[in-house]
């Protein structure tokens, strides 16, 4: 039957957040974070599915406008948001995603309810749109989007003619941006795993570009016979190493836990790609680990109903 105590993890954006950066902020992604998993545990303690949990707290991060998925969504070459989102249930792989969705609060809440439907496992754009619509999700107008920094950073991404992640700020340029996706993983108390990703995707995109983060096995995965995994970075990379289904394949073809699957997902996306960004993992027995390649990495987690840690 294995263990019965429920592990969660959540995530709030890889990329390099310099010493300005977390004094003016630092104290606000901790509490958010911090926030985010006491929600969860409420609800995982209460017997809620992982599946359940996860979408329910990516919902709270989509609604911070200090991350980058839904209000705080950053703006593409054309100042417009477009966002991606996908989630996944371990019990039976159900999977949906959506991408390319705009003046939605909670692209989540629609890749779930994609998940539910019999149907497609992805929609993009217009037919994602439509579902949005026949699901009664309401839309929200431009101005919800449109925050200040938000279009501070867009200028200073045309400025240097580059895109960006979302948390990085006087970094190389090599690493200019911030990921600030954001993500969670569950294991519930019957052992279930599930994974959830949302994102506005990387300053000053082209139009139409999709990430890593909607697709399932590079920005999300769950299966309850390896692990669950959401993924945040430059979206190329990780779509390009299959990241999230690699680390859950060392899991089962390898016999390896969280911590080393981890650990070599992360050496396989800096040998082949040199892939900036990172990773959330819980494997089937709870244990978490987390890695990246960027400097810091937003998240915090509660391994097998134990304490909360929140690290930048
Ligand atoms: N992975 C996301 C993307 O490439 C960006 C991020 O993680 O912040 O769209």
């Amino acid at each position: 039957m294995g263990d019965r105590r429920f592990s969660l993890m959540v995530h709030g954006g890889a990329g390099t957040l310099d010493d300005a950066q977390q004094r003016a902020k630092g104290d606000a992604w901790r509490t958010a974070i911090g926030t985010v998993l006491a929600h969860g545990r409420r609800l995982l303690t209460d017997g809620a599915s992982a599946v359940e949990v996860v979408e329910s707290c990516v919902v709270l991060l989509e609604d911070d406008p200090l991350f980058n998925a839904g209000r705080g969504s950053v703006l593409n070459e054309v100042g417009a948001v477009e966002m991606d989102a996908a989630i996944m249930d371990g019990r039976n792989l159900a999977a949906g995603a959506v991408a390319g969705v705009h003046h939605l609060a909670n692209p989540v809440v629609l890749a779930s309810r994609l998940m539910r439907d019999d149907g497609p496992v992805m929609l993009a754009g217009e037919g994602a749109m439509r579902l949005a619509a026949r699901c009664g999700l309401t839309q929200v107008g431009d101005d919800y989007f449109r925050l200040p920094e938000r279009l501070a950073q867009l200028e200073q991404a045309r400025a240097k003619q580059t895109t960006m992640l979302d948390h990085i700020a006087g970094a190389p340029a090599a690493e200019t941006g911030k990921y600030g996706t954001v993500g969670a993983v569950a294991r519930d108390l019957k052992g279930h795993l599930a994974a959830a990703t949302s994102t506005g995707g990387m300053v000053n995109k082209r139009v139409g570009r999709v990430g890593d983060s909607p697709l399932i096995g590079a920005g999300v995965y769950a299966d309850d016979e390896t692990c669950a995994v959401s993924s945040t970075g430059h979206g190329e990379d990780f779509m390009r190493c299959v990241i999230a289904k690699t680390i859950a394949d060392y899991v089962d073809m390898r016999g390896m836990d969280a911590r080393q699957a981890v650990d070599a997902g992360i050496a396989y996306l800096v040998r082949r790609v040199q892939g900036l960004g990172g990773v959330i993992v819980i494997d089937r027995h709870g244990n978490c680990a987390s890695g990246f390649t960027t400097r810091n990495m937003i998240h915090g987690w509660i391994e097998h109903g134990g304490d909360a840690t929140v690290r930048l």
